[in-house]
Order: C-alpha cells, then sequence, then structure tokens
C-alpha cells in the first residue's frame, strides 16, 4: 500500500470562533483544548507530498504557526463568506519564498469574482481600472483558477494533479458553498442543505471520511444543526464521519458521546489540530 492522503484541521469553529470574546459560557470559558476553535479550515497533504489549504480565515496566521506549516503548495477556497477568506493576506509568507512564486488557488467562479472585488489590489492585472499599488507589506501573489460549477452534478479539476470533484450545495436561502471529494474523502463546511441527488451521489461513493457542516443544536438559517447533520450521515453512510463549523452551543466532550450513538458511523467532532487519513 502508498502513501496515505492525510487531514489536518486547522480550525472546527463557527464564524466567531471559539471561545467568543466576552462570552462567559461554560464552552467559551472550558479547559479543555479541544473546545478551542478557530475559524473552519483544514490542510490536505496528499499522499504525493503536496499542500493544499481549504480556506483562509482570519486565523491563518496563528493556524500556519501553532502547526508548523511549512509550505502551502495550492488554495480551494468553498465560499465568499469573511470567515473563510480574509485571512488570503497571510498567504504571503508562502508566496515570498525566495524564490518568490504565485500560489495557484481553485474556486468557483461567482466565488473569484467577490475575491477579486474584495481585495482588488491582489488583482490589478484582472481590473480595468487597478487601485493604487500597494506599498509596504506586498501582496500575496495569487493564480486564480475558475471551476465551472454544475448544478446537481460533480465537475472534475486537477488541482497539483490530483483529481478532485466539486458541486455547489446550498449555504442558506442564497449562498451556495463549494463541496470537494478527493478519493474517498468528500468536505461539505457551511452548508444548510442536501438534495436528493447529491446525497444518493455521495452515497454511491462508499466514502471513507467525511467531514460534514454541524453548527448547533437547534435549527439554524445557513448551516446543518445537530440532528439533520446525523441523518444526512446516516443516508450518506461513509465509514467515518467528523463534524465541524461547530458554534459553542457544542462542547466537544458531550457532541463526542452524542455522535457515538449514530448507529452504523463512526462520528465524532473535529478539534483544531487533528489528523485524519484516508
Ligand atoms: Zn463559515
Ligand atoms: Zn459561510
Amino acid at each position: 500500500m502508498g502513501k496515505e492522503n492525510s487531514i489536518l484541521i486547522l480550525g472546527s469553529g463557527t464564524s466567531t470562533g471559539i471561545p467568543i470574546p466576552r462570552c462567559s459560557c461554560s464552552t467559551c470559558t472550558s479547559s479543555n483544548p479541544k473546545d478551542h476553535r478557530f475559524r473552519t479550515s483544514l490542510l490536505l497533504q496528499t499522499a504525493q507530498g503536496s499542500n493544499i489549504l481549504i480556506d483562509t480565515t482570519p486565523d491563518l496566521r496563528s493556524q500556519v504557526l501553532i502547526n508548523q506549516v511549512e509550505k502551502i503548495d495550492g488554495v480551494v477556497i468553498t465560499h465568499d463568506h469573511a470567515d473563510h477568506i480574509h485571512g488570503i493576506d497571510d498567504l504571503r509568507p508562502f508566496c515570498f519564498g525566495p524564490p518568490l512564486h504565485p500560489i495557484p488557488l481553485w474556486t468557483s467562479q461567482h466565488n473569484a469574482k467577490t475575491i477579486i472585488s474584495r481585495f482588488p489590489y491582489i488583482f490589478p492585472q484582472l481590473l480595468s481600472e487597478p487601485p493604487p499599488q500597494q506599498l509596504g507589506g506586498g501582496i500575496p501573489l495569487i493564480e486564480l483558477h475558475q471551476i465551472e460549477l454544475k448544478p446537481e452534478r460533480p465537475v472534475k479539476s486537477t488541482i497539483l494533479g490530483e483529481k478532485f470533484w466539486h458541486l455547489p450545495i446550498p449555504h442558506g436561502p442564497y449562498g451556495e458553498s463549494m463541496a470537494s471529494i478527493h478519493g474517498a474523502f468528500a468536505y461539505l463546511t457551511d452548508i444548510s442543505h442536501i438534495n436528493p441527488a447529491t446525497v444518493n451521489y455521495l452515497k454511491s461513493l462508499k466514502l471513507d471520511l467525511l467531514i460534514i457542516d454541524c453548527v448547533r443544536d437547534r435549527p439554524h438559517p445557513t448551516h446543518l444543526d445537530v440532528p439533520t447533520a446525523f441523518k444526512y450521515i446516516q443516508k450518506i453512510a461513509p465509514r467515518r464521519a467528523g463534524l465541524i463549523h461547530m458554534n459553542h452551543d457544542l462542547d466537544h466532550d458531550q457532541l463526542t458521546k452524542r455522535a457515538q450513538q449514530v448507529d452504523g458511523v463512526e462520528v465524532f467532532p473535529t478539534y483544531d489540530g487533528q489528523i485524519l487519513k484516508y
């Protein structure tokens, strides 16, 4: 057997991160390090030795320092919310080398548009009216690759020589998040509903590992709640399922116990620094 692919959870928390500043609830004041959650992101380390970062959170700098990430060969962006892209500037140390080199970034056409409009100083060459040149500090060098997503149909991309499949999944009534599948791993963060065709497709993959949104107990307008995440996990039937994007209503140890009661699948809350192989 060859080397395995591996996932490093860089952040497992919702958009505020946990602890939430000024909150004194039991999760935010917990002494369990697994209740400390940076904004949701992961590093995929392929069996071939490439490091692919999924999402550039506002915690990116701390995440790469704590986990001693030495290189980022490519980036995938799931969607354009602040908690998933506002750390994009912290890619700078990874492109400055030496030698200076651009980092390729893959995302949907919709997300690419937002990224360019929100960070115009990074993409002067793509704009008809480039903003004044950024002086001091420099800009991350990003080579943008746009993926043309199709509703309910996975599309293929080749990222650093690796085959990926992507499909859009609703993230609330107005948004969508780009799900990615690599081998027997599927990543579905920031989703609120999975339509039956996508559930069937994911089930047909016989996944080894699914990482899926699970924000809190009560229903949420743009995320999966715990019972709904469990329901989809049972339908998709991977071997293992990790929960991600949790808020402070969810205590790691309590959620671990509840997740163990899901029939037929090994379910667990992910935590920052966790390594999972597939
Ligand atoms: Zn998010
Ligand atoms: Zn989001």
